[in-house]
């Protein structure tokens, strides 16, 4: 039987490891391990990439966004809008601070905050909005800007799954007033272990995030905030810094292989993904909506496919925010997308058989619960 993956996070490294073993020894070598020369190379590549004056590294995607968060003033009695159909971290960064994440619904289609719900969300307490541009399809960032600037709010970027993807042909996360990114292992530009950066065009917000991550200290030893240890190391940077270059590459044929997804499973009864005339979507993961997710996923599994289910609970009805006041209902898009959506395996270096298969097994679910359309 075959045995599929959701992702596949070693490929990448077997298929550069000519290219990444130097890169580490040169690292192993020189003693400089923390905030080294790697760093500083990979800050710039990444700045360019996105063409933005500055990036950040910092140790983790949580880290990005907790330390703009703080840089930017963030505290006790702030209110954060953001959307409640993403990973826990993007609101816990909020809470963290002691602000309030502000949850409103989503877009059926694309899964990302409705943009158009921001302004009757907006109280004398907001001071932030925190849009994700999730499954690496951007959010509608020229309305959502435009709300910003006529309230004087800062647009925090969660980029954590959109490293690539282009709204308008600018960089998710360089629109905003800063753009978070990841490297965890199964980002789209994934490290071996976890790292994260910040990118802004504001010389003020990346001095202050430069001295938030070593401890609030500029020079070392003259502490002028209460910092974190947040560090990109060495090691990390000099390895991302190999994939980079490869990162346009691997993202296109993300988006080759969801357009064969798009034409093999078209006819369905399930839904597809969205990708609107604003968006170049970059596919971190390939989600469908389907009423019988439970059985359809174990069918594949009996079938050696595996899938995800990216997220089965939203933010407003987690238990950690009960205290928050959502009642079930009250944001029905994103309750029917955690009910309803799941991933189908999808990587760079997926095989063009595995994915007929994949395509295969799906239509041969609903051929037998006779729902060929
Ligand atoms: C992965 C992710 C994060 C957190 O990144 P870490 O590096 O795991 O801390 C934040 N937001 C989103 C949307 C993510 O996908």
């Amino acid at each position: 039987m075959r045995n599929i993956p959701l992702m596949d996070a070693k490929a990448q490294y077997n298929a550069l490891k000519d290219e990444i073993r130097p890169a580490l020894d040169e690292v192993l070598e020189s003693g400089n391990y923390i905030m080294g020369p790697a760093v500083h190379r990979l800050e710039q590549a990444v700045a360019k990439y996105c063409d933005v004056k500055h990036a950040i590294g910092v140790a983790n995607g949580t880290d990005a966004l907790l330390l703009t968060l703080d840089a930017l003033g963030i505290g006790p009695g702030d209110e954060v809008i953001t959307t409640p159909f993403t990973f826990f971290a993007t609101a816990e960064a909020v809470s963290q601070l002691g602000g309030t994440p502000v949850f409103i619904d989503i877009e059926p289609d694309t899964y990302n905050m409705d943009v158009s719900k921001i302004e009757a969300a907006i109280t004398d307490k907001t001071k932030a909005i925190i849009p994700v541009h999730i499954f690496g399809h951007p959010v509608h960032m020229d309305p959502l800007m435009a709300i910003a600037e006529k309230y004087g709010l800062h647009v925090i970027e969660d980029a954590c799954q959109a490293m690539g993807s282009e709204y308008r042909e600018k960089r998710a996360g360089s629109i905003g007033t800063a753009g978070c990114f990841s490297f965890f292992p199964t980002k789209n530009l994934g490290g071996f272990g976890d790292g994260g950066m910040v990118i802004t065009n504001d010389d003020e917000l990346a001095r202050k995030i430069r001295i938030l991550r070593v401890h609030g200290s500029s020079p070392k030893y003259y502490h002028s905030m209460i910092g974190y240890n947040s560090r990109l190391d060495s090691l990390q940077a000099a390895m991302i810094e190999v994939k980079l270059p490869y990162l346009d590459g691997w993202n296109a044929s993300r988006r080759e292989k969801a357009e064969i997804y798009r034409q093999g499973l078209q006819g369905l009864p399930l839904q597809l993904p969205a990708e609107t005339d604003y968006a170049y979507a970059i596919y971190h993961l390939y989600i469908i909506k389907t009423d019988e997710r439970t059985k359809l996923m174990e069918y594949l599994n009996e079938h050696g496919i595996s899938s995800g289910i990216y997220y089965p609970v939203p933010l407003h009805l987690q238990e950690v925010y009960r205290g928050l006041g959502y009642e079930e209902g009250c944001m029905p898009e994103a309750e029917k997308a955690a009910d309803g959506t799941m991933a189908l395996p999808l990587y760079p270096e997926m095989s063009g058989e595995d994915q007929q298969y994949v395509i295969e097994i799906v239509r041969r679910f609903y051929a037998e619960r006779g729902e060929m359309v």
